[in-house]
């Protein structure tokens, strides 16, 4: 079983949210460096947080919420058509799903595949054979008993096993705790925090079908 997180690894290759929408705000002429730039979204994380109804929204609608709550704290939000943002982050996401569908595909004929989670609007859970959704199932990452519930789903072979993720500390580690093989999505520049592991690293999802035929 190849178990995904989906978070910032179906949707990209390890690159945070704020990250993403910096570039998307840039496209649609904001002017402010990254730096200034995440403080604004940070606050704005913050009070999407507080917004009644935040679990049911779907992912385009999530979006747009954050665009609203982020451009009124952004010196240059107001001349700036959410619209756009929202438009331009929605559609490279959605570019990374849709690249990232060929590759489940793949692996869908030769393991069973299961998530953590996530969001139907992206087209791609006919691939996983167990969804493990922190919000059913009453465990949240890194609770390892979370990857042990996919795990131990009737029918399903579970080995080999292994836990593909962008977050070292709720991916990574607990998974490799268990002692699931481990392929960890992130710049180069971050550093595993433990000897050992991860098993491999990916600087895109795209090289994890080189790493599970060798
Ligand atoms: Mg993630």
């Amino acid at each position: 079983m190849v178990l995904f997180d989906f978070g910032g690894t179906l949707d990209a290759d390890g690159a945070r949210w704020s990250v993403r929408f910096h570039a998307a705000y840039r496209a649609a002429g904001g002017k402010q460096s990254f730096a200034a730039f995440d403080r604004a979204f940070r606050e704005s994380d913050r009070a999407l947080e507080r917004l009644s109804g935040i679990e049911r929204l779907g992912f385009r609608a999530m979006i747009d919420a954050q665009t609203a709550l982020l451009l009124p704290r952004l010196s240059d939000g107001a001349g700036l058509s959410p619209r756009a943002i929202a438009d331009q982050f929605h559609s490279s996401t959605c570019a990374v799903v849709h690249r990232n569908a060929a590759l489940l595909e793949l692996l869908h004929s030769s393991y069973h595949l299961g998530v953590v989670y996530c969001l139907e609007e992206l087209g791609v859970m006919r691939y996983f054979s167990v969804v493990a959704d922190s919000g059913r199932v009453g465990i949240t990452k890194p609770d390892p008993r979370l990857f042990q519930h996919a795990l131990s789903c009737p029918g399903l072979v579970s080995n080999p096993a292994w836990m593909v993720g962008d977050n070292f500390e709720s991916d990574i580690r607990p998974a490799a705790a268990l002692g699931l093989s481990t392929a960890w999505l992130a710049p180069e520049t971050e550093k595993p925090r433990e000897r050992g592991i991860p098993t491999v690293r990916l600087k895109t999802l795209s090289d994890l079908a080189g790493v599970l035929e060798s």
